[in-house]
């Protein structure tokens, strides 16, 4: 059984960085406002991040990393549209049968933070002769997650992850996604032991400046914006999207494409190539754009084949939303120009 849901929670956790993902959304759900993580071998050895979150009650403690808890749907009528996206609950119950998974947190109500330890999605002792018991600790109000030894019983999964600078600028692109989409948001990452973080925005920032900070003032300089919308608000077909992209000065050699549905950062390269097809008739030969799209769509169309945390997605009407983006993109462009 165990094997079974080690293969699983691989199918979630492929790797450092999308385990890093899971964690950024669960600490953007309890409301945080500063982002914090701290790596080790490329997220391998050590991969933490520490928020300063609503934080877990200590009763939830024991059921935290089984599969399907989760405080994130509250009546009927909340889990038929959220379960749409296809899952809940199962990250940190992933997480928990791939490596070594600890917790501290501490709500505002609780006078005291409390430490807890997982395998295999059940509370285990910090140290053998320990109980299970989550211990009070000095901390925060917030959570700190801590994922030690990532992949260490999936020795394949492990040997295929062998460079760690490689996994760790995964990590820093995801966290620089994350940052640019959430501008008013603190993100903090550093290797362990270093003194100085490799990225560190402030909060309170617009979306121009995380870009200008993160990107460079190359991007930001050249920056356009643009909001489209279509359909009857509360159908499932109303969508609405807001997309910063540069105009033909700006010319790298590689498209930068952060694309966010619903908040959440994936992949579709359908919309990718139809909007670098818009620059092919703008930028010269072999230089391309960065393009940033926060899509909003109703959570019905979304497609429940598709599991949220594979890359590419699929959702109702999704030509008609391209379509529509790249003729605001192509006019924005034009405008521009003259
Ligand atoms: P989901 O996010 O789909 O609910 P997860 O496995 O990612 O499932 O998390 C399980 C639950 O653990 C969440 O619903 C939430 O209640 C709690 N949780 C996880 N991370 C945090 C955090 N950083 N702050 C507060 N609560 C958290
Ligand atoms: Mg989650």
């Amino acid at each position: 059984e165990s094997l079974i849901n080690r293969i699983a929670a691989g199918e979630i956790i492929h790797r450092p960085a999308s385990a890093l993902k899971e964690l950024i959304e669960n600490s953007l759900d309890a409301g945080a406002t500063s982002i914090r993580v701290t790596v080790k071998d490329g997220g391998l050895k050590l991969l933490q991040i520490q928020d300063n979150g609503c934080g877990i009650r200590k009763s939830d403690l024991p059921i935290l990393a089984e599969r399907f808890t989760t405080s994130k749907l509250s009546t009927f009528s909340d889990l038929s549209r959220i379960s749409t996206y296809g899952f809940r609950g199962e990250a940190l119950a992933s997480m928990s049968h791939v490596s070594h998974l600890s917790v501290i947190t501490k709500t505002r109500s609780e006078t005291c933070a409390y430490r807890a330890h997982y395998m295999d999605g059940k509370l285990v002792p910090a140290q053998s002769g320990q109980t299970t018991e989550p211990k009070p600790c000095a901390g925060n109000d917030g959570t700190t997650i801590t994922i030690e030894n990532l992949f260490f019983n999936t020795p394949t999964r492990l040997s295929a992850l062998r460079n760690t600078s490689e996994e760790y600028s995964r990590i820093l692109d995801v966290l620089t996604k994350y940052a640019i989409h959430n501008p008013k948001i603190s993100f903090v990452c550093k290797k362990a032991g270093s003194g100085s973080p490799d990225l560190n925005t402030p909060a309170s920032s617009t979306i121009p400046q995380a870009v200008r900070m993160l990107y460079g003032q190359s991007v930001e300089k050249e920056l356009l914006h643009t909001t489209v919308s279509s359909g009857d608000p509360k159908t499932p077909e109303s969508w609405t999207s807001e997309a910063y992209f540069t105009n033909a000065n700006y010319q790298s050699k590689k498209t930068i494409f952060l694309l966010f549905i619903n908040h959440r950062l994936v992949e579709s390269s359908r919309i990718k190539r139809a909007m670098e097809g818009v620059y092919h008739g703008v930028l010269p030969k072999g230089a391309s754009p960065f393009m940033y799209l926060d899509l909003q769509i109703d959570p019905r169309s979304v497609d429940v084949n598709v599991h949220p945390t594979k890359k590419e997605v699929h959702f109702l009407n999704e030509e008609d939303i391209t379509m529509k983006i790249c003729d605001a993109l192509q006019e924005k462009l034009a405008e521009k120009s003259q």
